[in-house]
């Protein structure tokens, strides 16, 4: 075996570090690295002892800001925020540290300098990257890589005039605080019609109206994270504003996809154009989208099938019926597994050039986790 890169994990608590910790256990991953774990809140305390197993020789957590500790990883996987990438990674590099910087946060993606990674996507991108001297991979935004691992495979073959997307995501994407929010939410309005829903008797409008009056007096202190209600409502709005009435989470679909697939003026090739409305919904887990496409020609539904389905081995088309959508194309059916279902696949009334799909991801792995132990191994491999 290779020797062990020396890997620094910082984030290993949070929504994609958790994910990503037992990923990389059910892929032995760290037989691969010498572990060191950070932390921006606990360093000097004992390594946990879930982690017992993954942490290498040191007994204690080590501290995520000091860049002295740091600087001894070849590698760092980061899972912490992008006020933590703001805040290290200019001092780290200005230190002189020359080590691979693998990062699930925007903050540095789309940087000349940097690659988005998603190898099933674009390993040609990371190879050529590799080899001319690259150290920042980092894990695209997950609506945008879950929703290449699902419909790739048209971009690729060219067939991608333009793509508009309406996405439903799902509470976890927000972070840990966030999916506890939304479920003391549906706690919350749950008690508050407890009785009436015990008594089947109870009028179904009074319970209507006081699930109502009970979201809009929800506190400042249990809509801290969302800001509104979640629990039984959604909100058209994920990310900063951009004053030109687009989202930043909106503005990253068409942004990000481009730059993974190696298309737009950066590269010498026009963009293709990708718009969407991001919204995120009640789900626990998993992002789905509604998309829209226009094909550059038409092209036999039974083809776009096939070509979908042998992309890659993680995605299944979903059969365009009622029984297997409610079996496969799910947040629920979908959370925890790696599998990406296509499904909803017609020609659409405006004509035979336009296709609808509605595509599901598990956000915290295809999304998130899975893309960084990947290039972490290619590291390894390298
Ligand atoms: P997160 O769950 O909020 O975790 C980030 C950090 O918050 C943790 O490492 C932990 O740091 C701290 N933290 C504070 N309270 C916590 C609690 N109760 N439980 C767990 N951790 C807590 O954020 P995340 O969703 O993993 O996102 C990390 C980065 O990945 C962000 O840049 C995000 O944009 C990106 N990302 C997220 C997703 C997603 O679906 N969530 C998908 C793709 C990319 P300490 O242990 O040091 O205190």
């Amino acid at each position: 075996m290779a020797r062990k890169l020396v890997t620094g994990i910082v984030g290993w608590r949070g929504m994609v570090g958790s994910v990503l910790i037992d990923r990389m256990r059910a892929e032995r991953d760290f037989d691969h690295i010498e572990t060191l774990l950070f932390s921006t809140s606990n360093a000097g305390a004992a390594i946990p002892a879930s982690l017992a197993d993954v942490a290498g020789a040191a007994a204690t957590l080590l501290d995520a800001n000091d860049t002295a500790a740091l600087s001894k990883c070849e590698v760092i996987l980061t899972c912490q925020g992008s006020d933590y990438t703001k805040a290290i990674y200019p001092k780290l590099r200005a230190a002189g540290w020359k080590g691979y910087w693998i990062d699930a946060a925007k903050t540095l993606r789309m940087n000349d300098d940097s690659v988005i990674v998603l190898d099933p996507v674009n390993r040609p991108v990371i190879d050529a990257a590799l080899a001319r001297g690259v150290k920042d991979y980092i894990g695209g935004n997950c609506t945008v890589s879950c929703m290449l691992m699902g419909v790739g495979a048209l971009f690729k073959a060219g067939l991608v005039e333009w793509m508009a997307a309406t996405t439903y995501q799902a509470a976890s994407g927000g972070g840990a605080q966030h999916m506890r929010e939304l479920l003391t939410q549906f706690g919350a309005l749950n008690a508050s019609v407890k009785p009436l829903l015990d008594d089947p008797a109870s009028a179904i409008l009074e319970i209507d109206r006081q699930v109502t009056a009970r979201q809009r007096s929800l506190s400042a202190n249990e809509t801290r994270n969302f800001v509104v209600p979640l629990g039984g409502s959604l909100i058209p709005w994920i990310d900063v504003d951009r004053g030109d009435g687009t989202s930043l989470e909106e503005w990253k679909g068409g942004a990000e996809t481009n730059k993974i697939l190696g298309r737009g003026p950066g590269f010498g090739s026009p963009a293709t154009p990708i718009d969407s409305i991001c919204v995120r919904v009640g789900a626990m887990r998993c992002h789905s989208q509604s998309l829209t496409l226009k094909l550059t020609k038409d092209v036999p539904l039974v083809d776009i099938e096939g070509l979908i389905a042998q992309d890659n081995e993680w995605v299944k088309v979903v059969p365009n019926t009622r029984d297997a959508t409610l079996s496969a194309l799910t947040p629920v059916a979908v959370s925890g597994t790696m599998q990406i279902p296509v499904g909803r696949l017609r020609k659409l009334a405006m004509g035979p050039q336009y296709l609808g799909a509605f595509t599901i991801g598990d956000q915290l792995l295809w999304g998130a986790a899975e893309p960084l132990r990947r290039m972490l191994r290619i590291l390894c491999k390298a």
